[in-house]
């Protein structure tokens, strides 16, 4: 029998009022097609507080079958795994592959786990090689996210493309403006953007002192962002002129595209940004604030507001997921793209539960050095 430990919840609440550390064994004899994973590293998520808060767009359900006193769930949506054991029938994974679920909802906070029908809820990675588990661990939701909203909602290299034949002059490629730039999916639109010829406008928070918003703009510049601005830079109203005269050459370049992950104030200067047909995608609402449908602009610039949700485009593109994962891993084993920063808590049988559940409370504090990452 392998002995694991599961965070678990039984009930909506604050990480560190609901989460519970759960101990109980796995039998040898695995299901037909089921292979059993041990964790290696798994990230925490703003979404995994969420979902712990039971203010989340999904509820998980709970269940008895883990042995918990109370029926119960357990959080967490990606992680990276190696295949300890294999089922007879699997016929995509092999002992020693590292794998990533294949969709959220999968329960990453524990340190083994046995996966069914494993050929289709488990993404292999055979060649580790140039991977760290870092990596593979936090590929599937936030840079999965960046690329999506980048390519699916305006067509941007297109559009780069046509800019360059018209205009051999132009200086780079087509727009686009995010704030919360310094998050895991800022970071990975950033490279990603740079990577596809694109030019980006990226707002963050002021830090507590001027050398360190230097700092921080100067890290997101290294990964390629073109501008980097602060909200307050961002909000003031001389930020109109510089995008049309610094930034867009006198508006001829147009910003199709906005991404926004804060909501309030910030989403409303992101409208106000946009040119005429441009299109802003809220995928976040970090700042816990709505933002007003402005009339004037939704009418006479012809706007579109659209929302992403990766777990319903996961649901309804499974060969798109895996293929935008692997591309990305590609990208990671190339050195050409790099994981967001994390803080490391490590995860073994001594660790207890309070640790644990200061890790994932810890989450949407905000002016963090990285994401938390347990790893085992
Ligand atoms: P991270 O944990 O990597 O970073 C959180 C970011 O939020 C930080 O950059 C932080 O800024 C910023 N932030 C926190 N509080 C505020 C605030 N009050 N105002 C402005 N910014 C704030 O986040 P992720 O990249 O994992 O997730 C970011 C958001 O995207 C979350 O809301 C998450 O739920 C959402 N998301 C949505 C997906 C979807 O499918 N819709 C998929 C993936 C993520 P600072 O650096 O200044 O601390």
């Amino acid at each position: 029998y392998t002995q694991a430990k599961s965070l678990v919840f039984s009930k909506f609440g604050e990480p560190s009022d609901v989460l519970h550390l759960h101990t109980h064994s796995i039998s040898p004899t695995l299901p037909d097609g089921a292979v059993l994973l041990r964790a290696l590293a798994v990230p925490v998520n703003p979404s995994d507080v969420n979902t712990i808060q039971g203010t989340y767009g999904v509820k998980p359900s709970f269940s008895p079958l883990l042995g918990t006193p109370e029926p119960s769930a357990i959080p967490g949506n990606e992680g990276c795994f190696e295949v300890v054991a294999v089922g007879p029938h699997v016929k995509t994974l092999r002992r020693g592959d590292w794998a990533i679920p294949a969709t959220t909802g999968f329960g990453t906070f524990r340190t083994h786990a046995v996966a069914p029908d494993a050929d289709r809820t488990v993404l292999p990675i055979h060649d580790t090689a140039g991977l760290t588990p870092a990596q593979v661990a936090t590929v599937s939701v936030n840079p999965c996210s960046a690329y999506r909203m980048l390519r699916d909602y305006v067509d941007l290299i297109g559009q780069s493309v046509a800019a360059y034949s018209r205009d051999p002059s132009t200086p780079g490629g087509a727009w686009f403006l995010q704030n919360g730039a310094n998050s895991g999916v800022g970071r990975a639109a950033i490279q990603l953007g740079a990577l596809w010829g694109l030019r980006s406008i990226n707002v963050v928070r002021e830090r507590a002192t001027p050398e360190a918003t230097d700092a921080l703009k100067a890290e997101l510049t290294a990964l390629g962002a073109t501008v980097v601005l602060t909200e307050a830079e961002f909000l003031d109203r001389a930020f109109t002129t510089r995008l049309r005269d610094e930034f867009t050459r006198g508006g001829r370049d147009p910003l199709l595209l906005g991404l926004n992950c804060v909501g309030g104030k910030s989403a409303s200067a992101v409208v106000k940004a946009l040119s005429p047909k441009g299109v802003m995608v809220t995928y976040g609402g970090m700042s816990r604030q709505s933002f007003p449908f402005p009339t004037g602009p939704l009418i006479f610039k012809r706007l579109r507001f659209e929302g992403f949700w990766l777990s319903e485009w996961s649901k309804e593109n499974p060969a798109e997921k895996k293929k935008t994962i692997e591309e990305i891993v590609e990208l990671m084993r190339q050195g050409k793209f790099q994981a967001a920063p994390v803080q490391e808590v490590k995860w073994d049988w001594e660790t207890d539960e309070k640790t644990l559940q200061e890790a994932v409370q810890g989450t949407l504090e905000g002016f963090r050095s990285g994401k938390g990452l347990f790893v085992f």
